[in-house]
Order: C-alpha cells, then structure tokens, then sequence
C-alpha cells in the first residue's frame, strides 16, 4: 500500500520548517486518518481512569522521550494524556527545551517569556485540554498553507503538541472560549466545563509527539478562507522569538466585539439622544414658522397693495411674492417627503 498522503505532506512540512529531527523518532510515528484509522474503531480511550479523546484526522510525528524518566515515574501508565494546539514556532522551542515553558521563564537564549499579547494577564500556568477538538480551536492551534513539492498541492496544516501529563498536578476549569454560552458543546466526548487543564508545575508536562491535521486546501472552502488570513510564512520563522506557553483568554473577536459594543454603545446613545432633540426642536420651529406664516400671507392676498406707502396694507411686492412663492414650495416639498415615504413603505412590503 502506497504511503499515507499526511504523512509524506507532514515530513515536507516538517522540512520546509527545520523541525529539529535530532528529536524525531519515526517508528512511533502514527496516522489517524480516515484511512489508516478506520471508523470502525474506537474514538476513545481510558488513560489513568482519565478518557483520551483519539486525535482522529490527525498525524503523529513521535518526539523521543527522556527512557529514565519515563520509567521513573512510570509516564506511559500513570500519566493522562493531553493536547496543546500552538504556532510550529513555539512547538519547535517547546522539543528543543524539552518542557512547555511558563510566563515568567527565561529561555536557553536567554529571552524572558511573557504572556501574549491579548491574553489574560497574570495567569502564569502551562494549558493543556483532554479533547483535540478543543486544541485545535483556531484560538490555540495555528494554521499555515503548504505547497507540496512533490506535487504542487496546498494543503492547510494545523499543529497541536500531544503530551503525557501528571494526574495529581492538573488544576482542571472550562472552556474560556465563550462556548458555555453560546450554548455550544465544543467535544463529543469532555464536557464543556472539564476541557481545561492548568498547572504551574512544569516538569509535569512531557511531549511526546507533534500532531498535524493535514488537509487539502480548496479555495472555495469558506472555513479555510478564514484561515487564509493567518498564513505563516514557514520559510522565515523566527524561533528564537518564539513565546513558548499559551495562556487561553476569552476569544479576541470575542473581547473586541465586547469593548466595541460598550464604548460605542454610549457615545451613539448619547449623540443619537442630542441629534434626535435638535432634530425635533427643528422640525417643530419649521412647522411653527410654517403655519404662522401661512396665516400672516394667504389671507392677506386679496388685502394686499404695493402703491401705497402709508396704507396698513402695504407690502413691497417682491418681497410678498418672494413669501408666498416660498410657503407654497415649502408645502409641495412636505407633499413630495409624505409620497416619497408612502412609496418607499410600499416597496418595503412588497419586499418583505
Ligand atoms: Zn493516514
């Protein structure tokens, strides 16, 4: 059988990025594609009475592990299995260091670590989650675009780090996605409200794998478009600049729509309040002015004369005809408004 498509796009993308193959450990190297991972089998299994969600669709590039520690603290049967969906650039400081890195820790290269920008501040923790799904929200795993060199295909490649986790050392919270909310069930199988992990004990994350989710990219699929937006150039990644944990906050488009709802909110609230007032105040002056007006002229229309200068009913007479002509356009004007309207409500509907 011909090799699996994910796997040889995988290794093309792990070379296009310099992934460090001195950590590579291919014959554990497993694919969980729909054909090398039929759907007759199961999606789930228990791990240390915990439930693994099994990373279907996905593609397993082994990383070596540490053999003494993982027989010292017997990692393979006691430890949970867990997910971290990140940027290639942060998966690749993560193997090198050996450890997902908290905020706060400095590097081999001697950059200090902070939280990302758009983050919640202060929580100084390694994330993990159970469920893949919830890893691979666009939120946490990045998406890049990859044209194979053996034939020209784009593919859309996600990446999550999988790893083995200490039970005892997991503070376990929900989602911070919204997705409570929304009403939104983000895993068939880890409820909404399980599918964070966090801790602050670093050595108590081991990786042992990098996960892709390769796919092929059809432009005419609106959810890769989306993703078109946040293509890596994975040619020119800066690693040494990579920040190395995530901290999970609530969703920027969710914050933005937020901040933006509320500091508009008022300002259109209270300019919409003093354009309305002035517009009524307008409309009230011009009504008034309008109905005074109409009975100061028109009656005096059969009364008036131009000649006589010290007569009561003198008027000079362009400036009465100016007047009338203007209160007479003045009413055709708030006739054409009325039909207008009618017509436009008509449309309206009709429309529906
Ligand atoms: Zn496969």
């Amino acid at each position: 059988m011909a090799e699996c498509e994910h796997l040889r796009v995988g290794r093309e993308f792990l070379e296009s990025v310099s992934w460090p193959f001195a950590f590579r450990q291919e014959a554990h190297d497993r694919c969980y594609c729909e054909r090398c991972y039929p759907p007759h089998l199961r999606d789930t299994m228990d791990v240390a009475n915990y439930t693994y969600v099994i990373p279907r669709g996905w593609t397993r590039f082994a990383i070596s592990v540490d053999e003494g520690f993982f027989n010292h603290h017997d990692v393979w049967d006691k430890w949970l299995n867990c997910y971290h969906g990140t940027s290639i650039e942060n998966a690749k400081s993560c193997v090198e260091h050996r450890h997902l890195l908290l905020p706060n820790d400095t590097t081999m290269h001697g950059k200090k670590l902070e939280i990302r920008e758009g983050h919640i501040k202060g929580e100084h923790y390694v994330f993990t989650t159970p469920s893949i799904t919830y890893a691979a929200l666009d939120y946490y795993a990045h998406t890049y675009h990859f044209q194979s060199p053996y034939n020209s295909q784009i593919y859309t490649i996600k990446v999550v780090l999988q790893c083995k986790q200490k039970p005892d050392s997991i503070i376990v919270q929900p989602e911070t996605v919204d997705a409570r909310r929304q009403g939104i069930k983000i895993c068939r199988y880890i409820p909404n409200d399980k599918l964070e992990w966090k801790t602050q004990h670093r050595s108590t994350v081991t990786i042992y794998g990098l996960l892709l989710e390769v796919k092929q990219y059809h432009v005419h699929n609106h959810s890769n478009s989306f993703q078109y937006q946040q293509i890596r150039n994975t040619q020119n990644v800066s690693y040494e600049s990579a920040t190395i944990s995530q901290t999970p906050s609530p969703p920027p488009f969710k914050t933005k729509l937020l901040i933006t709802f509320k500091s508009c909110s008022d300002d259109i609230f209270i300019g919409g309040g003093i354009s309305g007032c002035v517009s009524c105040l307008l409309v009230f002056f011009f009504l008034g002015w309008l109905i005074t007006g109409s009975i100061w002229v028109f009656p005096a229309k059969s009364k008036v004369q131009y000649n006589q200068y010290n007569e009561t009913n003198y008027c000079q007479e362009n400036l009465y005809k100016f007047t009338f002509g203007l209160l007479l356009a003045q009413y055709s004007l708030i006739g054409l408004v009325i039909c207008c309207g009618g017509i436009l409500a008509l449309l309206g509907l009709c429309l529906g």
